[in-house]
């Protein structure tokens, strides 16, 4: 199908509101990592991130985007960015705007974000219901936001040097504050929005000091509107963005927002503000044209309209977006084509890619095809340019697999049933475990990628784990732990290991995607209906379960955790998608059953992430996820153990949650927050197991027995002692044997003292 061009057209501009820093290659890593190791200079580093930022400029300009996001590079995180710009670091650490010398600048910036001996970094949390995560500014009253550092003025000089005059994008002041903590020394009941004026005066300062330097436009971004919290801040919205629209020197203001719609509150004030133009996610949720409808369109504010799914991996139906686009013109004077957010969340070059199914590759788009979509777009738009629009609107049919679907359909509510009461074999009072992963060594790293690469046969890798299999049972048998596990050294990570071998997925040699700092992943596609064509994990059980008397558990990744680390189709309700992995699981499941495994863990550690981030939405959300769990776990005989294992403790948006799933045994975390779960549990009577994580495994500090001893007890004085588990509160891959055996040892002493006296 093609458009007709029409008639003379408005003017329509294209841009992104952001993209990824972390290069084609992952220059910027490499980059980094040289530098703490002291291999590479300051001035080494800041040349290869000038040339990344030139190179994206380049990139995007060659893609025809009009209007040229700057600011969006970092060399960590963008909120610290912004911390460290207005001078808002915690006193254990120094700050680095202070320091005269580059190096001792970008020493202390690592600094905040990995800690120094004796000073602990920022704490860091997810970005919203991405897996993009930031450092958490600490705020107090002595926390005084003064603009201390030229980094959004530096980048836009150096991009017009370089022929671009771009738009500098900053964190708006509202979404700093509410995603900021208080800090320890802050009294009681004081909030970081009492900076809200200081913080606004230092935000005035930078316009005008970009305005001098010739900027035209500037974005503040204020994604917090998505939430329920933002929605209920829309008086210091209207105070924030009448006094910047009132600052005398300044650009013109683009507020953009993301991950949601905003609501016609926000959105009202924001029209009847100065502010020059507001972007709206027109992706996430079908509620932005209604908020448009509600405050009666734009007016002269111009809309930046995100019609391209900023982090999704899909090509965007082009067809489809034009009508939308079409209905927008008649409610905004002025229209900008633009992503949903920031291309930060995609991989970079689709091109890059050179072993994905024809039919597939199709259907993609990375960052740069992104930016050619909405220059696209907005060229459709304006010049009435005609282009051939079919090719990504239907969804191609090899994707689809009627096996699936006839199977799913064909259940009935028992599979996401099991009986209430399950007798259970007699069970351990206490009993110890640990979350699956031994410590990855890097020998075990280095096998994994010889075998990757060719160099290793399969045999003798295969060699090379059993015998890490036999030395994590043989441990965990001379700790004196009661169910063991083989240690997952067989993975290379918990939702890639099984994406390669389901169908329905693919996988990546180049999407990566910042996680945090200089972490980066590469998240599979979930691209069609799903299915498990053999076992993925029996082998290694079985074999781990040859070398021992005692019961191991079997260690599976859980559909909501599969889809969230994953970019999934876009074409049936996530739900569906969810249900489908939950049966791939399920005959898993049954696999390891029938293998002889009587326990058999089923990790959620995402369920919480993908909670949704409005209210509103939850319990819809937390019906497909838990059924998608229990139709992969319920397939088992009642005397069949079931556990589940969660990475958070927020224990007041997870209760129900976890009663829901009627797992057998849930782990989580819980050190840090003393036993608050087991608490809120323990109230509500609930019957099953609990394994509170009695020490925490992301630290390499090895616990006492006292320390453990003490978590323990108070964990038996909120629920019965014959469904408390003990164990770790996450996997230990990340830690070292020796520190990992001795805090083991220590735990199962623990264990022996508390079970005594009972
Ligand atoms: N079983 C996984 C492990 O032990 C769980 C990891 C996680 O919760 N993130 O590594
Ligand atoms: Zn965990």
């Amino acid at each position: 199908m093609s458009t007709t061009p029409t008639a003379s057209g408005p003017s329509v501009r294209s841009t992104v509101h952001g993209y990824p820093r972390i290069g084609p290659r992952r220059e910027l890593k490499r980059a980094i990592e040289s530098y703490w190791k002291g291999a590479t200079t300051a001035r080494e580093l800041d040349d290869v991130a000038a040339g990344l930022r030139r190179d994206a400029y380049t990139r995007l300009r060659e893609a025809g985007v009009d209007d040229i996001p700057s600011n969006t590079f970092s060399y960590y995180d963008h909120v610290l960015d912004t911390a460290v710009m207005f001078d808002l670091v915690p006193s254990r650490l120094p700050s680095p705007a202070r320091a005269e010398e580059r190096d001792e600048r970008l020493r202390r910036y690592f600094a905040l974000a990995r800690g120094v001996q004796g000073a602990p970094p920022l704490e860091m949390t997810k970005w919203f219901d991405t897996n993009y995560h930031y450092l958490v500014p600490e705020l107090s009253p002595s926390t005084r936001p003064r603009l201390v550092d030229d980094k959004p003025v530096a980048e836009f000089r150096e991009a017009l040097d370089a022929g671009f005059r771009t738009r500098p994008v900053l964190l708006g002041p509202l979404t700093f504050l509410l995603s900021a903590k208080v800090a320890d020394d802050a009294p009681e009941g004081w909030e970081p929005i009492e900076l809200l004026d200081q913080l606004l005066d230092a935000y005035v300062r930078l316009l005008a000091d970009l305005a001098a330097a010739g900027a035209t436009e500037v974005q503040l971004d204020e994604p917090i509107l998505a939430t329920d919290e933002g929605r209920a801040a829309v008086g210091y919205l209207e105070r924030s963005y009448k006094r910047l629209g009132e600052a005398e020197e300044r650009p013109s203001l683009l507020v953009s927002t993301y991950f949601g719609s905003i609501g016609p509150a926000a959105l009202r004030v924001l029209k009847e503000s100065r502010v020059e133009a507001v972007g709206l996610d027109l992706v996430t949720d079908g509620e932005g044209f209604e908020d448009l409808a509600a405050v009666s369109g734009l007016g002269s504010t111009r809309l930046v309209a995100g019609v391209v799914d900023g982090r999704n991996v899909w090509r965007t139906d082009l067809s489809s977006a034009i009508g939308r686009l079409g209905t927008l013109l008649a409610l905004t004077d002025e229209l900008s084509v633009s992503t949903s957010c920031s291309l930060l969340h995609v991989p970079i070059d689709l091109d890059a890619e050179t072993s994905l199914a024809p039919e597939l590759r199709e259907a993609l788009a990375f960052a740069v095809q992104k930016a050619g979509e909405v220059a696209l777009l907005g060229r459709i738009l304006s010049e009435g340019e005609a282009v051939d629009t079919g090719a990504s609107t239907p969804r191609n049919p090899a994707f689809t697999d009627a096996r699936v679907r006839a199977r799913l359909d064909a259940l009935g509510p028992d599979a996401y049933e099991r009986p209430e009461d399950r007798g259970g074999p007699d069970r351990v009072t206490l009993a110890t475990t640990t979350i699956g992963s031994f410590p990855q060594t890097s020998e075990l790293r280095r096998s994994r990628a010889a075998h990757r690469r060719g160099e290793l046969s399969t045999e003798e890798y295969h060699r090379i784990l059993r015998a890490e299999i036999d030395r994590v049972i043989a441990l965990q048998e001379d700790i004196g732990l009661d169910v063991l596990v083989h240690g997952e050294p067989e993975r290379n990570d918990m939702v890639q290991y099984f994406a390669e071998r389901l169908e329905g997925y693919a996988t990546t040699e180049n999407g990566w995607v910042q996680s945090y700092g200089t972490r980066c992943v590469r998240p599979p596609i979930l691209f069609g209906d799903v299915s498990r064509p053999e076992p993925m994990t029996v082998e290694w059980i079985t074999y781990a379960q040859s070398r021992t008397e005692k019961p191991v558990k079997g260690m599976l990744t859980g559909p909501v955790t599969m889809l969230a680390w994953s970019f999934v189709r876009t074409d049936q309700p996530l739900a569906e998608t969810a249900r489908q992995v939950g049966l791939a699981l399920r005959d898993e499941v049954a696999d390891l059953e029938r293998a002889g495994i009587r326990h058999i863990q089923v990790d959620e550690a995402a369920l919480r992430e993908l909670l949704p981030l409005r209210e509103e939405r939850r319990e819809e959300y937390l019906d497909w996820a838990v059924a998608s769990f229990r139709l992969a776990t319920s397939g088992v005989a009642p005397s069949t153990t079931i556990h589940t294992h969660m990475c958070y403790s927020e224990f007041n948006r997870i209760v129900g949650g976890i009663e829901a799933l009627d797992a057998d045994v849930t782990s989580v975390e819980a050190a840090r927050s003393r036993m608050e779960l087991v608490e809120a549990l323990g109230r509500r009577g609930y019957k099953r197991g609990i394994g509170p994580g009695v020490y925490d495994i992301h630290s390499p500090r090895v616990p006492s027995v006292e320390e453990i001893e003490a978590s323990l007890r108070l964990a038996v004085s909120h629920v019965e002692a014959a469904n408390l588990w003990v164990n770790p509160d996450c996997g230990l891959k990340t830690r070292g044997y020796a520190e990992a055996e001795q805090a083991l040892r220590n735990m199962v002493e623990a264990a022996r003292r508390v079970r005594t006296d009972l």
